[in-house]
């Protein structure tokens, strides 16, 4: 049998997820894997499936003892031969798992980390066919995760201990660097093949609307979706009542939750969200935890959140039921420096102000991209989509058109060739602008020629176009943390004027704004 029959007939689906094959056929070739997926990606099927294809048994070394006797019963509800041992069972339950398992009629063995210090289960364990070793929640063995289990730290010596070293899989949805490094070392892997995916959500579309007139955009919004629930995520309470407040005064029915609120009142808002006596909810981020609402079809940012982790997080409660659902940021930048300042005021130490100083420059990137929207978000995660385009993003759909562009492109070569390859993005676009700010005053680069050159165009204007020349190889931009800025021989030709610079600009639509009476 293949895996697909057994996916066929074991649990009844016609086709894997993204991901989930090429685990599969790693685990059945015997080789060790890391796999990171999110949550919900179908990290079980990943490892049921070769365990119950491979010789002998699978052991299943998962932390949520609450959730084991669930799983178990739903397999053997599937006709699949599966137990768990943990310090729930009796006496009788033992003893009879165990000669059942002596008797090679079980194939999935379920355990807690806490069994494998128990000397009896270890002694038995050593005389049995074990093909596979299978850790669940793999981060729990890192202090860099948000649930660390010492017990964990111990699995690596006691697979070493085995007569025969089985495949060992560890599976998880952590996907920071950290992490990954300890679970690749205190797991004790062998070659692992390491597996990032599953992240992408199809029915979900991504859109970024730039400097837009939001409160106007969303009741825009709100009139053309008038039989769709959804969320809108603002940033603080004050924000919060406010949106809420005028959202209601148009008539629509809307409610709202921030922590500001009482337990019960929050409590009877979920509610009303959750059974559809509301359309939509506008809240801040406290919102969401545990709300389990599938059929959310829009989710709208009011304002950039600090990271992408966040934003996917949040994005991701819409169209959980697998139908369409709609993501939109709206962005201004302005909210850079509200989230600068949460940083800096946030009690953290300089290293950490620094994560989470990059993590935001990521997130504006996801707002001022041209690119794909679902790429970057996929290469965030550090998935490799073999497509540069998903073609169903906001920008993926931007109209375009090329245009003559000299008459901006010159400016930013020139002020780049005067900056001598020293400085980045931020410093050319504002001495461009024409903005003071403090570094342009610290250089004294108020006083060049070019300050305010293009004083005319909008900062993202100026800005998409220093992205753009970039990717048109006017310009070089360097790699590292305070990427610089240098002009390219192509570049020198435009600011020779030997070259017209033609570059590709998006026509500025929004659908939603047409529909404001
Ligand atoms: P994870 O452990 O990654 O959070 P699960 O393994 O619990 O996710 O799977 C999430 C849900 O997706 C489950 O209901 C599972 O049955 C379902 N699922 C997994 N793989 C597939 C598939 N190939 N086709 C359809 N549904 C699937
Ligand atoms: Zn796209």
């Amino acid at each position: 049998m293949q895996p697909t029959d057994i996916l066929k007939q074991y649990f009844g689906y016609s086709s894997f997820r993204p991901g989930q094959e090429e685990v599969i056929k790693t685990l059945l070739a015997r080789r060790d894997c890391l796999a990171i997926m999110p949550t919900g990606a179908g990290k079980s099927l990943c490892f049921q499936i070769p365990g119950l294809m491979l010789p002998g048994i699978t052991l299943i070394i998962s932390p949520l003892i609450s959730l084991m006797k669930d799983q178990v019963d739903t397999l053997v509800n599937q006709e699949i031969p599966a137990v768990y041992i943990n310090s729930q069972c009796t006496w009788d339950e033992l003893r009879q798992r165990f000669s059942e398992i002596r008797a090679g009629r079980v194939k999935l063995v379920y355990i807690s980390p806490e069994r494998l210090q128990n000397e009896f289960f270890t002694s038995f364990m050593q005389t049995q066919p074990i093909s596979l070793v299978v850790i669940d929640e793999a981060h729990c063995v890192s202090q860099w995760g948000h649930d660390f289990r010492p017990s964990y730290c111990a699995i690596s010596a006691w697979v070493e201990a085995l007569p025969r070293r089985p495949v060992v899989a560890a599976f998880t949805a952590t996907a920071t660097e950290k992490v990954k490094k300890d679970m690749q070392q205190l797991l004790g892997l062998r070659e692992e093949r390491v597996f990032v995916g599953g992240f992408d959500r199809p029915n979900l579309y991504f859109r970024v609307v730039r400097d837009t007139d939001r409160t106007r955009f969303i009741l825009a919004y709100l009139a053309s979706h008038r039989e769709d629930s959804g969320i809108i995520y603002a940033a603080t309470r004050k924000e919060v009542d406010r949106l809420y407040t005028e959202i209601r005064h148009q008539g629509f029915s809307v409610g709202r939750y921030h922590a500001g609120m009482s337990d019960e009142a929050r409590k009877k808002e979920q509610e009303r969200f959750t059974y559809d006596k509301i359309q939509v909810i506008v809240a801040t981020n406290a919102f969401g935890m545990g709300i389990d609402k599938s059929n959310v079809r829009y989710i709208i940012h009011y304002q950039m959140p600090k990271n992408i982790e966040s934003y996917y997080q949040e994005a991701g409660r819409a169209g959980r039921d697998g139908g369409p659902g709609e993501c939109i940021l709206l962005f201004s930048r302005q909210d850079i420096m509200i989230q600068k300042y949460l940083i800096e005021h946030s009690v953290h130490t300089v290293e950490q102000q620094q994560r989470e100083q990059d993590m935001l420059n990521r997130m504006v990137g996801y707002c001022e991209t041209r690119g794909c929207l679902r790429q970057y978000i996929l290469s965030y995660f550090g998935e490799r989509p073999e497509w540069t385009a998903c073609g169903k993003c906001g920008n993926c759909d931007q109209e375009v058109v090329e245009e003559d562009q000299t008459n901006i492109v010159r400016p930013i070569c020139a002020c780049v060739d005067e900056l001598k390859g020293r400085f980045g993005m931020t410093l050319v676009c504002d001495i461009l602008k024409g903005s003071q700010s403090a570094k342009v005053k610290q250089y004294g680069f108020q006083r060049l020629v070019l300050f305010g050159a293009l004083s005319n165009f909008t900062g993202r204007e100026i800005r998409d176009s220093v992205r753009q020349s970039v990717l048109d190889g006017y310009l070089q931009q360097s790699e590292g943390k305070y990427p610089v800025l240098s002009l390219t021989a192509l570049g020198r030709q435009v600011l020779a004027g030997k070259e017209r610079a033609i570059q590709k600009v998006a026509v500025r639509q929004e659908p939603e704004l047409a529909a404001v009476p």
